[in-house]
């Protein structure tokens, strides 16, 4: 069994590839860019794994629900109710499920179960902690939640610091470092990795857990660029280059194999260094990429 780390991204494209080749991994997900809204508490990477995985997401989005329609988002604005984020109906349905078993004393841990089973997906899906934690950048217009930043001001702002504010407290959910430990290795997938891979290793004992482990990273950064998100001005912000180099060298020594872009090739004194093709434009880039990392493994 292999345990992957996700965003809500570029990682989700990947498992949406490697379930085909591969069913023995469980999923350890960021839960500092959930948020309550109109009453409902959003999980937008648990959300997008479950989407990927169950083969329902929003391939051109890369969030939400493929075909949903958008008559209670426009209903409310109507009422003028100012809710930021566009929420599909069927996607709507997955967060009031989520509230209101959370509400009835289900663990979010819990509630990520039964929502995945009802969604079919075989995989374990491990939020990284049950703990409130949320990411806020320091912009030029103040201090914005990681939503607020991405959504509302559409990535705009200058960007100067990034805060995961809970981060001390929280703790990770339950049974995630037994399935760490008793995994063959881990990959931390192409995902942002200040906002979305950071929160989950800085979740007491998670980083430590990972260490006794093969580790295995997938590049975020193609060339000198993300290939979506503010990776890039997140990882300008902290001072790291934007690119494999600057990954590598803000995970510190975490990678025993960095997989980078073919082309992209460098060398690194802590880890092995590999060139695939790491750009997942279809399914089947998914699926290439999935065989080639096992084979690495
Ligand atoms: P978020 O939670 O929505 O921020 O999403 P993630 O953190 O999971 O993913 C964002 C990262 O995925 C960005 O840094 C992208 O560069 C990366 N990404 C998106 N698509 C791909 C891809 O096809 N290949 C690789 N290697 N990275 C990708």
């Amino acid at each position: 069994m292999i345990v992957v780390l996700s965003g809500g991204t570029g990682t989700p494209k990947l498992l949406a590839g490697m379930k085909d080749v591969y069913q023995e991994f469980s999923v350890v997900v960021n839960t500092a860019e959930d948020l309550w809204i109109s009453g409902n508490k959003i999980c937008p990477d648990i959300d997008s794994v479950i989407y990927a995985l169950a083969g329902v997401i929003d391939e051109k989005k890369l969030w939400g629900i493929k075909d949903d329609t958008f008559i209670t988002h426009l209903e409310l604005k109507k009422l003028g109710f100012d809710e930021f984020m566009m929420i599909g109906d069927r996607d709507r349905a997955t967060h009031i499920m989520r509230s209101e078993l959370l509400r009835r004393g289900f663990t979010l841990k819990q509630a990520t179960d039964k929502l995945r089973e009802s969604f079919g997906v075989k995989q374990e899906i491990f939020p990284m902690s049950e703990e409130e934690v949320s990411t806020y950048i320091l912009t030029d217009k103040g201090w914005m939640h990681f939503q607020f930043f991405w959504v509302k001001e559409k990535g705009e702002p200058e960007v100067y610091d990034i805060k995961i504010r809970g981060i001390e407290k929280a703790k990770p959910s339950m049974g995630l470092i037994e399935t760490i430990k008793r995994s063959k290795a881990v990959i931390i997938g192409p995902s942002n990795p200040v906002t979305s891979i950071n929160p989950i290793l800085m979740v007491y004992g998670i980083k430590e857990a990972i260490r006794k482990k093969k580790t295995v990273i997938v590049s975020p950064i193609v060339g000198k660029k993300p290939l979506s998100g503010p990776a890039g001005k997140f990882l300008k912000a902290l001072g790291y280059e934007v690119s494999p180099k600057g990954v590598i060298e803000f995970y510190g020594d975490l990678a025993d194999l960095f997989v980078v872009h073919i082309g992209d090739k460098f060398r690194s004194e802590t880890c092995e260094v590999v060139e695939e093709n790491i750009v997942m434009k279809k399914r089947e880039d998914a699926i290439r990429l999935s065989r080639a990392i096992l084979e690495l493994l």
